[in-house]
């Protein structure tokens, strides 16, 4: 989410003459994209703020953007007086003024939009030597999951806006498909759809004849009264799938929820819909998920990851896990280790529960697990999902893989990743037509596995649709 705001502060400042410079040393202003979903994240601003004010002192600028900015606008200039300009992530446009005024006390610009999804910029990548991108398509979200602040953030303002507006946006397809086509157009492989619950894509900019009536996994009964009407997630995944038939596509972070069965058949089908589906399950104890008002059970969990395997041979799954979560107990701890064993995920992203201000959980709920007892169970889970990991990727030596060649190692070997999002290392000499450059992808037979990276040797030069 950060790289891909910061691609699009990148457009808007590029229009007002700013240029990107290499390195802090030689900048005149440093502009830092934050995130606030936890604590942790804050924390390494507040060091890289501690760590920029030489810059301050010689006369350069410090902005700190994002969703840091909108929830610490007080701190941020008041408190600590650390930084020039505070923007929160619906006032981008407004960041060349913000820059150009000076003000002993900082200027700043946080007001939330219900609205703004930055339709008409087309963002410019920082790094042009990349083959991969990412697409915003979304922003906020409607969920309100009890841990997270993200609808407070990336949504709208106080609680009051945040009940009566419509809080969640989608970007207009016709916008996220130009710029689709223009990324291809720059020699682009890869792109990865952005939003905060992205599978609960929605346009509505126009009235659609193919509205579908179904947005949900069957297994779900819904947590909020979604409306049907518009342009679904699986409706874009199809247009820009068809429009760029040679770039691979890949989503995240979606929602179980939205998961019905035309979206999984439609992943299954296209050749250029990565075969990966990450499917954060949060936790694996029923009464833990119904704190966390997560709007499913173990059960209608476990029967969407059936289907899902059912429904896409080979696909690779990833979670998100929040471990010491309020009253967590070892028992429903235990639950969650079962859980991850069971479905043997590719990959997780596990996170010791950070209290967050303004959430449902901060004003109903006590965060009384003891860090240190989340820390273990954090480690704990780490390892009964790195042996279901290795188990996973031992499977996968022996097929064949078709992968984005991305860079090159210290030994010249390429790297890069499968449909299912395992990291590959290609080796082997480059023999005859097999010239493998940056950006190809490359038909591969994997031979072992090294650590969590699998080795291989190239068959060909592929592309998506062979
Ligand atoms: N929309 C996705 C999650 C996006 S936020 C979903 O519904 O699953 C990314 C991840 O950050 C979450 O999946 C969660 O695991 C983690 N997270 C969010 N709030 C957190 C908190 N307060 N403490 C710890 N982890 C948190
Ligand atoms: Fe946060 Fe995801 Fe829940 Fe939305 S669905 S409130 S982004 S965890």
């Amino acid at each position: 989410m950060n790289f891909a705001d910061a691609d699009l502060i990148n457009a808007i400042l590029q229009s007002h003459n700013y240029h990107t410079s290499s390195s802090d040393a030689t900048a005149d202003i440093v502009l830092l994209v934050t995130c606030a979903i936890r604590s942790n994240a804050e924390d390494k601003i507040w060091r890289r703020l501690e760590r920029l004010q030489p810059l301050r002192k010689r006369g350069g600028k410090v902005a700190v953007l994002g969703c840091m900015a909108e929830r610490l606008k007080h701190q941020l200039l008041e408190g600590r007086k650390m930084v020039d300009v505070v923007c929160g992530p619906d006032a981008y446009r407004d960041l060349p003024s913000l820059l150009a005024r000076s003000d002993e006390e900082g200027v700043a610009n946080v007001m939330l939009s219900v609205d703004e999804t930055y339709a008409d910029i087309m963002p410019v990548q920082i790094d042009s030597s990349r083959v991969s991108a990412c697409v915003s398509i979304m922003r906020g979200c409607n969920n309100m999951c009890t841990y997270c602040i993200v609808p407070f953030t990336r949504g709208s303002g106080t609680r009051k806006v945040y009940l009566t507006a419509g809080r969640e946006r989608s970007r207009p397809m016709e916008s996220i498909l130009r710029e689709v086509k223009h990324l291809e157009s720059f020699g682009i492989k890869q792109i990865t759809l952005l939003g905060q619950n992205v599978n609960s894509y929605r346009d509505v900019s126009v009235i659609s004849e193919k509205t579908r009536n179904s947005l949900s996994s069957s297994e779900f009964k819904p947590i909020y009264k979604y409306r049907t009407e518009g342009l679904h997630f699986v409706d874009l995944l199809d247009a820009v799938s068809s429009a760029a038939p040679n770039v691979r596509f890949r989503f995240t972070s979606p929602h179980p929820q939205f998961f019905p069965v035309h979206l999984l058949k439609l992943i299954a089908e296209r050749p250029n819909i990565a075969k990966q589906v990450h499917i954060p399950a949060q936790s694996g104890s029923d009464s833990v998920l119904a704190r966390m008002r997560r709007g499913y059970t173990k059960d209608a969990y476990l029967s969407l990851i059936d289907r899902i395997r059912e429904e896409i041979p080979n696909v690779t799954l990833s979670s998100d896990f929040i471990v010491g979560f309020c009253g967590e107990t070892e028992e429903e701890f235990q639950e969650t280790l079962g859980l991850a064993a069971k479905v043997r995920y590719e990959r997780s992203y596990n996170f010791a529960y950070s209290l967050r201000e303004k959430t449902k959980a901060h004003r109903t709920l006590v965060d009384d697990i003891p860090p240190l007892v989340k820390k273990d169970r954090l480690r704990r889970l780490n390892e009964v999902y790195e042996h279901g990991r290795v188990k996973r990727i031992n499977a996968m030596v022996g097929r064949k893989e078709v992968v984005l060649a991305e860079n090159r190692n210290e030994s010249g070997e390429w790297m890069g990743r499968s449909s299912g999002d395992i990291r590959v290392n290609i080796e082997g000499d480059v023999r005859g037509d097999l010239e493998i450059q940056k950006g190809d992808f490359v038909l591969v037979e994997t031979t072992r596995r090294q650590g969590g990276i699998l080795m291989a040797r190239p068959l060909s030069i592929t592309t998506l649709q062979e």
